[in-house]
């Protein structure tokens, strides 16, 4: 089956900057939020990155207008409704995602393929939320979407063959490398990741050290190239915490108990880059401040 034109639910840091490849690869784009301030936010994003891949040679002057002309913002979900694949990016919450799926399966023709990039939540249990799960996938990409190589791609119990891939071949597209992986609570990247980024926050609470210096532990003494702190102040702490409950409760070991000091932190409003906030301070454009 051949993907024309890529629907894109969610104009916040992952939703953004999935239009954006998806635009640079061609495809015909239309990105959706639920109000107008988030679609000038995302798109602002998408423009202050083509913009710095242009600086940097790493784009053409015909390439980058041509990817921004491929690329339309909506308000209305019906202007999804010819588009082949959907990729959801909204709120890493599972009953909005799955009221967005029950009407995105009404709306788009019974040929297009439903994807979500949800860091956690169960594919299988996504997909019943529609009549195609054989046509219902993960497509988890990583932040920043638009340098990042990997896409996950996750097969729900019942994705068909033929869906796995299309959307395999559209990662590609995107110059992406995707990975296929199976239905288990936090696939495989988070299930990895976050129990490492929950334990340094545990650290904090526990008064180990300080965030900087936990940081700096793990980039000089692990070569990570960013520490877990800065790391999921950059994911959201929001959404860390969202993975956390999943993988607690999906795998039924306190192993992967949520730090009680993420609990607070996002209980406060601080999720980290996005609000400002987090273990570190954060300028509009999202530079760190401190
Ligand atoms: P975000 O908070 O930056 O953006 C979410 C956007 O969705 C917001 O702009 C919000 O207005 C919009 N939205 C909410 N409900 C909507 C609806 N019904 N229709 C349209 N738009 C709606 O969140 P994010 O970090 O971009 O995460 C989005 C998804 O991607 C989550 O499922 C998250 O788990 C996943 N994800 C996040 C990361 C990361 O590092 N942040 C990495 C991989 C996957």
């Amino acid at each position: 089956m051949e993907i024309r034109k890529i629907g894109v639910v969610g104009a916040g840091q992952m939703g953004s900057g999935i239009a954006q490849v998806a635009a640079q690869a061609g495809y015909e784009v239309v990105l959706r939020d639920v109000e107008q301030r988030f679609l000038e936010r995302g798109l602002a994003g998408i423009q202050r990155s083509l913009g710095k891949l242009l600086e940097k040679g790493r784009l053409t002057q015909k390439q980058h207008d041509a990817a921004l002309a491929n690329l339309k913002t909506t308000l209305t979900l019906e202007a999804l409704e010819d588009c082949d694949l959907v990729v959801e990016a909204i709120v890493e919450n599972e009953a909005t995602k799955a009221e967005l799926f029950r009407e995105l399966d009404t709306l788009v023709q019974p040929g297009a393929i439903l994807a979500s990039n949800t860091s956690s939540i169960p594919i299988t249990r996504l997909a019943a939320y529609t009549r195609r799960p054989e046509r219902f996938i993960g497509m988890h990409f990583m932040n920043p979407v638009p340098l990042m190589e990997l896409v996950e791609v996750i097969r729900g119990f019942l994705t068909s063959d033929e869906t796995t891939q299309a959307v395999l071949e559209t990662a590609r597209r995107m110059g992406k490398t995707p990975v296929e992986v199976n239905d288990f609570p936090g696939f495989v990247s988070n299930r990895v990741l976050l129990p490492m980024l929950n334990e340094a926050i545990q650290c904090v609470m526990e008064g180990v050290a300080t965030p900087e210096a936990i940081d700096q532990v793990m980039k000089l003494g692990m070569n990570h190239p960013m520490g877990p702190l800065t790391l999921a102040d950059f994911i959201g702490l929001d959404t860390c915490l969202s993975i956390m409950e999943v993988l607690h409760q999906g795998l039924g070991d306190d192993k992967y108990r949520p730090s009680p000091l993420l609990r607070k932190m996002v209980q406060a409003g601080l999720y980290g880059r996005k609000s400002g906030r987090g273990f570190y301070r954060y300028d509009e454009k999202g530079n760190k401040i401190g």
